[in-house]
């Protein structure tokens, strides 16, 4: 049996990893495009380093781009398998792969790249789509099994642990997918699962700790209060649509049960923010007690006074011209692309608007740039002169920390556990964390490359030249 990796290899996004039986079937672990690597993004999603008709089933850990964005070009390449999730991971996969494809074509012009896939792709796609719920052990064939569990990351997101029968043994592996924070707002933490022998664990804060002391709650209304009551000012809260968009309607939300509030407008200018609310408010099941309480008194917690959704694109350029103090929660979180740019340039020039970063920015990415003080950035090929408040709220993120990830595997008995692969996450902070999980006794620990390839159950060369590993 084989294992490679062919994404979120030594890096966040793209995330596709494809188990290889000897009989020749293959489970693919995800199918993700890579987004945000500048002029390599496209390359790479050109070629999956496998071949897409062999592949014959193909489980979807949860809906994020990063994860699911290349299912509609595995098909229109030839795969005819299932296509395994939680309703909840249908639901909102359907509307990010429509809204990637619109994106693709709408931009082709100015990228000067074809579109990966067309909204018939991805038509053909969700036709293939079979949903199964947490903890439900699903029969692929004599030789595979699987079972999904709770990661709390997303609405729907999980784990996936494979059990496969191969030269009369039983092999267990478990891929983690993106793994949630343990005191999520939203959702309930992620389970725990059955012992496995191989484990993919992603890392993307495998070397940090989240500053779980800050009160996002009150961080929010603090710059509320000064942008929009004291200097009559907007604030624009660049978001992801799907997830950090709701989390922050939660405290909005929130600041109004507990009277709050300020009176005024906030908008939400997404039209894929109203639908991704749509779907995740029919989840509740994947709601924490919490929460489950809030919705006996307050039957939609992600509505409250002032609440705008900008649907059309007209409308939404009449907001970047709308002069009244106001909240403007709008895509993409790092403000790369999106409406929200249009925001940014219109109030970037004055010092009465803030600019509120919701999550996480890469260094490359626009927001990383104004994160780090930048005082002109450029902007639709023109230069923009920054005066407005450039913050963060630091506590919101949808992947747990260190502590959360060690907490994760904490069912696991290192012993039992033949090797961990470490993925999505960049090398630094996978060897932090690879130096981690050794002093806990887990070993060996890989960080694989870009479609490297290990054999397991038999140690042996992988097929990477020159280089000998075992994966046990
Ligand atoms: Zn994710």
């Amino acid at each position: 049996m084989k294992l490679s990796f062919h994404g979120a290899a030594q890096t966040v996004t793209g995330s596709k990893h494809l188990v290889t039986l000897n009989n020749g079937q293959q489970v693919l672990l995800d199918c993700g495009m890579f987004q945000g690597l500048g002029a390599k993004t496209y390359s790479l999603n050109q070629q999956f380093g496998f071949n897409a008709t062999a592949v014959s089933w193909l489980l979807l850990s949860h809906a994020h781009i990063d994860h699911s964005g290349l299912i509609p070009k595995l098909v229109k390449e030839g795969f005819r398998g299932r296509i395994l999730c939680t309703q909840a991971t249908k639901d909102l996969t359907e509307i990010l792969l429509f809204d990637s494809a619109q994106i693709q074509e709408h931009f082709k012009e100015e990228t000067k790249n074809d579109p990966l896939y067309s909204l018939e792709d991805v038509r053909n796609a969700l036709e293939l789509f079979q949903v199964i719920s947490y903890e439900e052990i699903v029969i692929l064939s004599d030789d595979v099994s699987a079972m999904f569990t709770q990661t709390g990351h997303l609405v729907g997101s999980a784990a996936i642990h494979l059990t496969i029968r191969e030269d009369g043994k039983e092999t267990t592996i478990s891929y983690s997918a993106d793994v949630g924070r343990a005191r999520h707002p939203l959702l309930q933490p992620a389970a725990s699962f059955p012992q496995a022998e191989y484990l993919i664990l992603e890392s993307t804060y495998g070397d940090k700790h989240h500053d779980i002391q800050s009160n996002n709650i009150d961080i929010l209304l603090k710059w509320i209060t000064k942008t929009c009551m004291h200097k009559k000012g907007k604030l624009i809260i660049p978001a992801f649509s799907v997830g950090r968009t709701q989390e922050i309607l939660f405290l909005l939300n929130q600041l109004e049960l507990e009277k709050r509030l300020p009176d005024l407008s906030y908008f939400v200018d997404s039209p894929l923010s109203m639908q991704a609310t749509e779907v995740i408010k029919k989840h509740t099941n994947d709601f924490n007690d919490r929460l489950q309480g809030i919705l006996k008194i307050d039957d939609d917690p992600f509505v409250f006074k002032g609440l705008k959704y900008v649907e059309h694109a007209d409308d939404s350029v009449r907001l970047v011209d709308y002069k009244e103090p106001c909240v403007i929660i709008s895509a993409s979180g790092t403000a790369d692309a999106g409406r929200v740019r249009h925001h940014i340039r219109e109030t970037a020039g004055s010092r009465n608007n803030t600019i509120l970063f919701s999550g996480y920015c890469g260094s490359e990415s626009l927001g990383g740039h104004l994160l780090s003080g930048a005082k002109q950035v450029e902007m639709f090929g023109e230069p923009v002169e920054i005066f407005a408040e450039i913050a963060q709220l630091n506590g919101l993120s949808a992947h747990g920390d260190c502590d959360d990830l060690c907490n994760f595997i904490n069912c696991q008995d290192p012993g039992s556990v033949r090797s961990v692969f470490l993925v999505h996450g960049e090398k630094k902070v996978q060897e932090a964390l690879a130096a981690r999980l050794s002093r806990k006794d887990f070993y060996p620990i890989h960080i694989p490359a870009h479609h490297e390839e290990f054999i397991l159950n038999r140690a042996m060369m992988t097929e990477r030249p020159n280089e000998l590993k075992e994966a046990g």
